[in-house]
């Protein structure tokens, strides 16, 4: 099976996530509206672009995923205020701390 690249559009297709399914799709913004899943037809978060879907079998990281996304992390890039970019968490464990700790970074949407 052969993949074409898709020539980015001016719109922009964003991926939005299910952490229900585990799986992420892409589609255009909606403001910030959530989109519904394909799958299960649940409302599905938009994230920005750097956004890598873990595997669907990694139930682990998709819980991190689905934390963050509820504290308003939706792997948009931010600075830590000294010229580096915040490194996002790499398990729940961690996330945990790290949304407290950057809680002034957090997006506000409704989900
Ligand atoms: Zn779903």
């Amino acid at each position: 099976m052969s993949r074409r690249r898709v020539p980015a559009n001016p719109g922009g297709l964003f991926p939005f996530v299910c952490c229900d399914c585990r799986r992420s799709f892409k589609r255009p913004l909606n403001g910030v509206a959530p989109r519904p899943c394909p799958l299960c037809g649940r409302p599905a978060p938009w994230v920005h672009r750097k956004f890598k879907a873990p595997k669907a079998t990694d139930v682990a990281q998709w819980e991190k995923v689905r934390f963050l996304i509820q504290h308003g992390f939706l792997f948009h890039s931010f600075g830590d205020g000294r010229g580096h970019n915040v490194r996002y968490p790499e398990t729940l464990k961690e996330a945990r701390t790290w949304v407290k700790q950057w809680a002034d970074k957090a997006i506000r949407f409704e989900a």
